[in-house]
């Protein structure tokens, strides 16, 4: 069912509940739905036209155990620290603070990092964010090129909504995120926003020249729906 969205506001709701909502009154309800935003960690109500914010109000009222249950299973936001294991390209990393050394860098299966602990967070995320472009664009263009198009630039966002996209330009754009993903995964979305640069919608010839570039792509779709969200914690 396509809904039309009429209006999108949020309603703070954080004081009275713990946490806020986002209300989407839809010509199309027949009655009050709430699903869960896992990408924003926020539940959204989905009301019809006619509908009272008192109405709104108590429906959240009547669901609010089951929203943050909802909430609480999701993956909580985190930072990188020290220690940890990360996948990047497919290959497994352990962040090791190096408190002697300057910048970051990859190295005998560490992603060692140098400065203050506390930097340590947001100098993971600039090195990943600057290695993904890197790799990403090399592999965009080539893959271009294999079926006969050409990039006009590739830039990595820090998008919530969606995993890459590609403008009527030529111009891709991914979610850095992407390069934590299996391989597999990056690869099939790769092939998709590169496939766009032919087919700018999701026509049946869409996914019919995708499956010739990307033949498992239904795995990487699939990855992407039910694993991606994972993703997502990193923040
Ligand atoms: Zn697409």
């Amino acid at each position: 069912m396509k809904i039309t969205l009429l209006n999108g506001p949020t309603f703070n709701l954080s004081q009275k509940f713990g946490f806020d909502i986002k209300v989407v009154r839809s010509p199309l309800a027949k009655r009050l739905t709430l699903r869960i935003d896992e990408k924003n960690h926020r539940p959204i109500l989905t009301i019809p036209r006619y509908c009272s914010q008192a109405k709104a109000i108590a429906f959240i009222e009547s669901n609010h155990d089951w929203i943050v249950n909802m909430l609480a299973r999701l993956p909580q936001p985190k930072g990188f620290s020290n220690g940890e294991s990360i996948s990047f390209f497919g290959k497994n990393y352990i962040v090791l603070h190096t408190p002697s050394q300057r910048g970051t860098c990859f190295e005998d299966g560490f992603l060692k990092v140098g400065g203050e602990i506390e930097f340590l967070h947001r100098r993971v995320l600039d090195f990943l964010k600057q290695q993904a472009l890197k790799k990403l664009s090399e592999l965009t263009v080539k893959k271009a090129k294999q079926i006969g198009c050409r990039v006009s630039g590739v830039s990595i966002k820090d998008t919530k909504s969606r995993w890459g996209s590609c403008s009527t330009l030529g111009n891709i754009n991914y979610n850095w995120r992407i390069c934590m993903a299996p391989v597999f995964v990056i690869d099939y979305l790769i092939c998709h926003e590169v496939n766009h640069l032919k087919h700018p919608d999701h026509s049946s010839l869409f996914w019919e020249a995708l499956k010739n570039i990307c033949p498992n792509y239904e795995e990487g779709r699939h990855w992407l729906k039910v694993k991606g969200k994972e993703l997502y914690k990193y923040v």
